[in-house]
């Protein structure tokens, strides 16, 4: 479901809550079942659409509503500071400064657009007077390095990686080295993605981690994936301590659950969103816009 439609449903679900003269538990019930259904079809996970249900039970007193205050607006501030809550781990991404080198590591499966990503998240610094530079480590896919390089150029971002050299935990470092003498204050690690979650991937992250030192890992997740976006979001977790999550391909068919999944998985918030294949098809995530516009 895409988000405006799921805006819809809680929409027509407060709605009908709001027709309602008598309000009680039963009312109540039917309307957040609504929500939780819209909920559910838009892809955040079962546990936590169950957890969000019962808290609003908590915070929505039956006997204000009773007494006629607006039913619609009480039901509808609880949602929406229970959205707010789930996407906000209550800490922030650590954040790089300028002139003083910082490591950020992506990670994320095949397709998931990190490839795409890195160089926005590059192109996006640059422009607010970083020293950024790209360091390809994805040794697996052929044709990986032609595509960061391609990207590069087109920003004009210094690049690193090898059409021979096997080893991503080599050409890591040798690029992270590399760009550190160079003076260059952010230095972006695009790793290996696979096709599935398979333990040489996760290895394989893990060792570049190990050697790269990364002052933050970024988790890239494809919105459209689903309900699965939970489990694998906490799988990458397990292996290498993602600190910001960004969610790509936000235009289309774009699901927004998928977020909120996120950052419960990892307790890392997102950072960005990828709106677009361009370079500057990238925005800052904010978590009030987005809960605004999730619920039309
Ligand atoms: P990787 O395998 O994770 O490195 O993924 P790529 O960066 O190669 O991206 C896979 C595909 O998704 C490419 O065709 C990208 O142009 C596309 N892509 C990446 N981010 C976005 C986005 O935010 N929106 C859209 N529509 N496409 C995107």
């Amino acid at each position: 479901m895409v988000l405006a439609e799921l805006g819809g449903q809680i929409a027509s679900a407060l709605q009908k809550m709001s027709n309602v003269t008598i309000i009680d538990e039963k009312a109540l019930n039917e309307c957040l079942k609504e929500i939780t259904r819209a909920l559910l079809h838009s892809d955040v996970s079962f546990p936590l659409v169950r957890e969000m249900q019962s808290n609003i039970k908590k915070i929505v007193n039956l006997e204000e509503l009773a007494a006629g205050h607006n039913k619609r607006r009480i039901i509808e501030q609880a949602i929406f500071s229970e959205l707010c809550k789930m996407l906000d781990p209550g800490k922030p991404a650590f954040s790089p400064k300028k002139a003083k080198p910082s490591v950020v590591m992506f990670v994320g499966l095949q397709g998931a657009g990190k490839t795409t990503t890195c160089t926005k998240y590059a192109y996006y610094h640059q422009k607010k007077g970083y020293k950024p530079a790209l360091v390809c480590a994805d040794t697996f896919r052929a044709g990986a390095f032609d595509q960061l390089k391609q990207n590069a150029t087109k920003a004009r971002i210094p690049f690193y990686g090898s059409y021979t050299e096997s080893d991503p935990v080599k050409i890591a470092v040798e690029g992270v080295d590399t760009f550190k003498k160079e003076n260059c204050d952010l230095i972006i690690v695009d790793t290996s993605g696979r096709h599935k979650q398979e333990a040489t991937l996760f290895e394989e992250m893990r060792q570049v981690a190990e050697a790269t030192k990364p002052d933050l890992v970024i988790f890239v997740m494809d919105s459209s994936i689903g309900q699965a976006a939970f489990d694998q979001a906490q799988a990458f977790k397990q292996s290498v301590a993602v600190g910001a999550v960004i969610i790509t391909k936000m235009d289309g068919h774009a699901k927004g659950g998928g977020a909120l999944s996120a950052v419960a998985a990892t307790k890392s918030p997102v950072i960005f969103i990828g709106t677009g294949e361009h370079m500057d098809e990238f925005e800052v995530f904010d978590v009030k816009p987005f809960v605004s516009r999730l619920l039309g």
